[in-house]
């Protein structure tokens, strides 16, 4: 089997070009990555480790497993967090196997009719924020009537699992809020000290636009101007992490277009998940000679927000939050982006805020993008060993630099009768700056 994972995706370790079997021939069965694996942790499936999913891909290139729906079942289960990557003392780059194995799957494997409808709407629904923000008011309506609640307790038990998933998660929305637009431009306070741009990102400008203000009022506040280029779609991740390539490279190539005229020093992103994507775009497009350089041009220039504050001498004076704070790590910062130490060390600027950590904080909360919509059931195992270690340290408020992780851990702790404030990073950074109020 070749499977084009040569063309869209160099070997970042030694800057070449390698082969879907090169990359699979990196893994020598250690098995370092098992414990590091949530599907592994839950079944004690090998199929269902990092490990035994790259035998599977093995087995599929040689043509002695064919690729069928039991196969890609286990492909399915994956929640793509990259625990494995992280642990890898091989540097087996599982997250360039992952995706060009899901392509294979959606190019090769019809779905099962229900399936595939689901998909289709999860798919015309998610990347386009304009529609999320149609769905707002109905959101905000369902709220108001208790609809999370109602879903998350025993009459919800009565709704297919994937409908229940999706009712337990809507999030509050502020209607005022999310049609609210973001400024085309933010001047620096003060002396400016640098020019950047900011991601909207969709789940985030629809459902959690006070992340994104918040986002404008600390960079302003520690000399930074900020533009927002207008008319910003979808960044690609959610496609790209479903195997659907072709949909990506759209979406990025659409973003790219509006981003590479302007001129600043950094790309700034607060989603978890669609900053790692965006990193990618000069993987995504190597060996395309009319987007590689324009992909690795943007992707040079990404910044997460907490990486890019973390950078700067800390200039805006900071009031003291008294407040216990679990921050959450998102796999998609941690084991993507191996942005660890730079929420925390913004998080730690603030005078008498302590910081929890949550035990075995370096597993994945079953969120993983659309992966608790498509798998509802593994996702709420993974996520209640999640709620159980973030209740084991009893904070005051979460702290998540990601929306689907907010949304997954909030929705099991309803279930639960349970309620915990949570915020982004930067609106606890915002609360104590600006004195804004938090969420
Ligand atoms: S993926 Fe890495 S850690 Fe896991 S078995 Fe292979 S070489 Fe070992
Ligand atoms: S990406 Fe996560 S779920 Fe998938 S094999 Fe690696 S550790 Fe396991």
């Amino acid at each position: 089997m070749t499977v084009p994972v040569t063309d869209p995706h160099p070997h970042d370790a030694g800057g070449d070009q390698r082969s879907y079997r090169d990359l699979i021939a990196d893994c020598v069965h250690c098995g370092f990555c098992l414990p590091a694996c949530p599907t592994y942790n839950s079944w004690g499936e090998e199929m269902d480790s990092p490990r035994g999913r790259i035998d599977l891909m093995r087995g599929i290139d040689d043509g002695v497993i064919p690729l069928d729906s039991v196969v890609a079942g286990h492909i399915d289960a994956c929640l793509g967090c990259m625990g494995c990557v992280t642990a890898c003392p091989s540097g087996v780059r599982y997250d360039l196997l992952i995706e060009a194995t899901r392509a294979k799957i959606e190019e090769e494997l019809p779905r099962d009719p229900a399936d595939g409808a689901f998909r289709n709407f999860v798919f015309a629904l998610f990347p386009y924020p304009g529609r999320l923000r149609a769905l707002a008011p109905f959101l905000a309506f369902a709220t108001k009537l208790g609809l999370p609640r109602i879903a998350a307790g025993p009459l919800g038990k009565l709704l297919p699992a994937r409908l229940r998933q999706l009712a337990t998660m809507a999030p509050p929305v502020s209607l005022v809020q999310t049609f609210a637009s973001l400024p085309a431009r933010t001047p620096a306070r003060g002396e400016r000290r640098a020019r950047v741009a900011l991601v909207a990102g969709c789940v985030q400008r629809a459902f959690f636009p006070g992340v994104n203000a918040a986002t404008l009022r600390v960079l302003a506040a520690e000399g930074c101007e900020v533009i927002v280029p207008p008319g910003q779609g979808c960044c690609g991740a959610l496609s790209l992490h479903s195997g659907r390539l072709d949909e990506a490279k759209r979406f990025a190539q659409a973003l790219i277009a509006r981003f590479e005229r302007k001129q600043v020093d950094a790309i700034i992103i607060n989603a978890a998940g669609c900053g790692s994507t965006l990193k990618e775009y000069g993987e995504l497009f190597a060996g395309d000679p009319a987007w590689a350089a324009r992909g690795a041009a943007f992707a040079a220039k990404v910044q997460d927000i907490s990486e890019y504050l973390a950078a700067l001498e800390p200039r805006a004076p900071r009031a003291p939050l008294s407040l216990r704070v679990a921050y959450h790590d998102a796999c998609h910062l941690a084991h993507a982006q191996r942005v660890r130490e730079q929420p925390r060390s913004l998080l730690r600027t603030i005078p008498e805020l302590q910081l929890l950590e949550i035990p075995s904080g370096d597993q994945c909360c079953g969120s993983a993008g659309t992966y608790n919509l498509f798998q509802p059931e593994s996702a709420h195992e993974i996520g209640s060993r999640k709620v159980d270690n973030v209740q084991s340290v009893a904070p005051d408020m979460l702290a998540s630099a990601n929306p689907g992780c907010t949304l997954q851990i909030q929705s099991i702790l309803r279930e639960r009768g349970a309620t915990l404030r949570a915020a982004h990073p930067i609106e606890l950074l915002d609360a104590s700056i600006c004195g804004t109020s938090l969420p």
